[in-house]
């Protein structure tokens, strides 16, 4: 893959979750999209939930590689679609051995004082609820095989402020929490939970920054803030979540691992420009 004339080379090996069943939310676009693809081409059958219809692009794109993968039109904040779609990959495909709830929205950039409590609801339903009745419907299943991964996405908004607006950075901060403390609760199950925290990647979340850059000719500013000085893409959002879907991270538990070019390493600095 290259992006912004950098070239990234990943070894693949095809079969890492090979027998494996994970449910996927937030599949129909993004980082969602992209783990639902990396996955299924390393062997696992996919349920991909969203509740945008372009889920089945995602499904026919599986499918058309040979891969196995149904699309599921839901709502991931509801709690009997979360259950239902459990169910779903159970009585499909067999088990649940990963889930990715990765499913969110961005809120909008709202300053403080124009937040309503409507807004706040439903930031916080979505990216906060949503994923703890992934997390909670998953975990029920998978503890009854003592053996499973689940993972959320965060952001390194979560882990402190500028980069979102005020419910979205309190519901990454609640995700990173529930993480932490699903992962007390699990104690002695077998079953992982880990979150990450991405920073800026290009997504349709991302779509207007992006394109509002394009249009001032200042895209080659966009992520100058970190040390890698660029942007993230969604497979390296998605490289991150195979990596905690698989038994190559089996001692790795109530993590939050940012993938973000080192942006949440520093406070801000001023860069010398030579
Ligand atoms: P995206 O908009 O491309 O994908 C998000 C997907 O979630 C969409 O397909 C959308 O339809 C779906 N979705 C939203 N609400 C839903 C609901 N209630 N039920 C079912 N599906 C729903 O954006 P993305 O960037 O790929 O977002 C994925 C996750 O990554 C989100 O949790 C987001 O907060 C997080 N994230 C993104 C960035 C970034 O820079 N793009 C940074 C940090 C974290």
């Amino acid at each position: 893959m290259e992006t912004q004339g950098i070239r990234i080379v990943w070894e693949v090996s095809m079969n890492t979750l090979q027998g494996r069943v994970a449910l996927i939310t937030g599949a129909a676009s993004g980082i969602g999209r992209a783990s639902a693809l990396l996955f299924a081409s390393e062997g696992a059958a996919i349920v991909a939930l969203d509740r945008a219809a372009e889920v089945e692009t995602t499904v026919t794109a599986i499918r058309s590689a040979g891969g196995r993968a149904i699309a599921l039109l839901a709502d991931s904040s509801a709690e009997d679609a979360v259950a239902g779609a459990v169910d779903l990959a159970v009585r499909e495909y067999g088990s649940l051995d990963v889930c990715y709830a990765n499913a969110g929205i961005s809120g909008g950039l709202v300053p403080f004082f124009e937040e309503t409590v409507e807004r706040w609801t439903e930031v916080l339903k979505i990216n906060l609820i949503g994923t703890f009745l992934a997390a909670k419907y998953a975990a029920l299943e998978m503890v009854r095989r003592r053996r499973g991964s689940i993972i959320c996405t965060a952001s390194v908004a979560g882990l402190r402020s500028g980069a979102g607006c005020m419910p979205y950075s309190a519901s990454k901060a609640g995700v990173i929490s529930l993480v932490q403390t699903a992962a007390n609760q699990l104690t002695g199950t077998g079953v992982r939970i880990n979150a990450i925290c991405p920073g800026l990647i290009e997504t349709g979340m991302t779509r207007p920054i992006f394109e509002q850059a394009r249009a001032r000719g200042s895209e080659g500013r966009i992520g100058q803030l970190n040390p890698l000085r660029r942007f993230g893409v969604p497979d390296e959002i998605a490289q991150t979540a195979l990596f905690l879907a698989s038994d190559a991270s089996s001692y790795v538990n109530g993590q939050a691992i940012a993938v973000d070019g080192g942006l949440s390493t520093s406070h801000p600095i001023v860069i010398r420009r030579e």
